[in-house]
């Protein structure tokens, strides 16, 4: 993965061009949307811009110990002080924002995107972002990297701004979170390579592991034990479903935040090779989260389903109940295998 340096300095000079910046990410925002956006809000706000860190959701516990935290705020000013710049981080999409979204990149002077999804166009072949007019909008997508944090790292470096310590925890946490504690396939010498330069400049790894892994509400580990007694292996042993349900929540008296990563349990039996978690917090609500191992693409079937994500981990959000959307999506996942999964084994036998 090579830093492309002439997006990379476009995007910085916008961003250094501003002198008052509103920081956003997407809704429900995990590690690597609120590290990036404290990293780089602390580096702004040294180099002495004014910045408005929004977030649609309040920032999750286990996240509440990065430094800037209480900065997030979930109120906007309405309307935008005039001369905005709009720094959407970790998303593309102006509806992944929130319900503000559409309505910040409208009112917005110029607009930066950073992100690392796949297949994102934010500012689209004028550059003119997704409104007409004559908006800047400047955008660094590049799904090869594990984390907006690290862009956001190479944004703060190309502008030679000082590294706090401050800044490194949020982007170490960031790359920590990102890459599933550098277990996930988007692992790379890169990713090493940037967070011991983050350790080298004050980001402290036990303390931060303690923090976001061994700091735990115990009624999460209450809905945990719910959670898995709905695991069931499927089609094939290829599939690990597991379910939330409300009654759950009601009787853990754990909340939707506690729940992260729950989908890494039912991947990580030997044959599955795709987790799916179903998680109906409100009846008739439901938010699939989906992980693949190895050759699955999911987040081709969330975006088929109005949601997206990356290669190894997507999700979407619908209505319906959980028994329908959890057999619409087992007959889709069926149809995909059977292509990709026959694909796959002849790959392999011909290699
Ligand atoms: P999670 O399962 O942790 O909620 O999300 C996994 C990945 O899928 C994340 O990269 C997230 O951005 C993406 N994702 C989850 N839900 C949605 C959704 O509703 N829409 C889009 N576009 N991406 C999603
Ligand atoms: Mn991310």
């Amino acid at each position: 993965m090579k830093k492309n340096t002439e997006r990379l300095r476009r995007v910085a000079n916008a961003i250094e061009a501003s002198r008052n910046l509103i920081l956003t990410c997407h809704e429900k925002p995990d590690g690597d949307a609120i590290g990036s956006m404290l990293g780089l809000g602390l580096a702004l706000k040294d180099a002495g811009r004014d910045v408005i860190l929004y977030s649609k959701d309040p920032i999750k516990e286990p996240l509440k110990f990065l430094p800037g935290s209480g900065w997030i705020t979930t109120q906007l000013p309405d309307p935008l002080p005039g001369g905005t710049t709009l720094v959407i981080l970790d998303c593309s999409e102006p509806g992944r924002i929130g319900p503000a979204g559409p309505n910040l990149a409208r009112q917005a002077d110029t607009i930066v995107v950073i992100d690392h999804h796949l297949d994102q166009d934010f500012c689209g072949k004028n550059g003119q972002g997704p409104d007409e007019g004559s908006k800047k909008c400047f955008q660094y997508v590049e799904p090869h990297i594990f984390a907006t944090g690290a862009l956001c790292l190479w944004i703060i470096e190309t502008l030679g701004w000082p590294l706090t310590s401050q800044i490194c925890t949020n982007l170490y946490t960031a790359i920590l979170t990102d890459t599933g504690c550098f277990r996930h396939s988007n692992t790379t010498s890169l990713a090493f390579e940037m967070a011991a330069k983050l350790v080298r400049h004050g980001a402290e790894p036990y303390k931060i592991a303690n923090h976001l892994y061994q700091s735990y509400p115990l009624r999460r580990m209450k809905l945990l034990a719910l959670v898995l007694k709905t695991l069931e292996v499927k089609i094939g042993g290829l599939v690990g479903l597991i379910q939330v349900t409300p009654e759950m929540f009601r009787i853990s008296d754990a909340l939707e935040q506690d729940t992260d990563d729950f989908v890494a349990y039912a991947r990580c039996i030997d044959q599955v090779e795709i987790a799916v978690f179903l998680k109906e917090v409100h009846p008739g609500h439901v938010s699939v989260s989906m992980r693949s191992k190895n050759f699955f693409n999911v987040a081709e079937i969330a975006k088929e389903f109005g949601g997206g994500g990356h290669f190894h981990a997507a999700g979407f959000r619908t209505s319906g109940t959980a028994y329908e959307i959890r057999e619409a999506l087992l007959d889709r996942l069926s149809k995909a295998l059977k292509e990709t999964s026959n694909g796959y084994r002849r790959n392999i036998g011909d290699g």
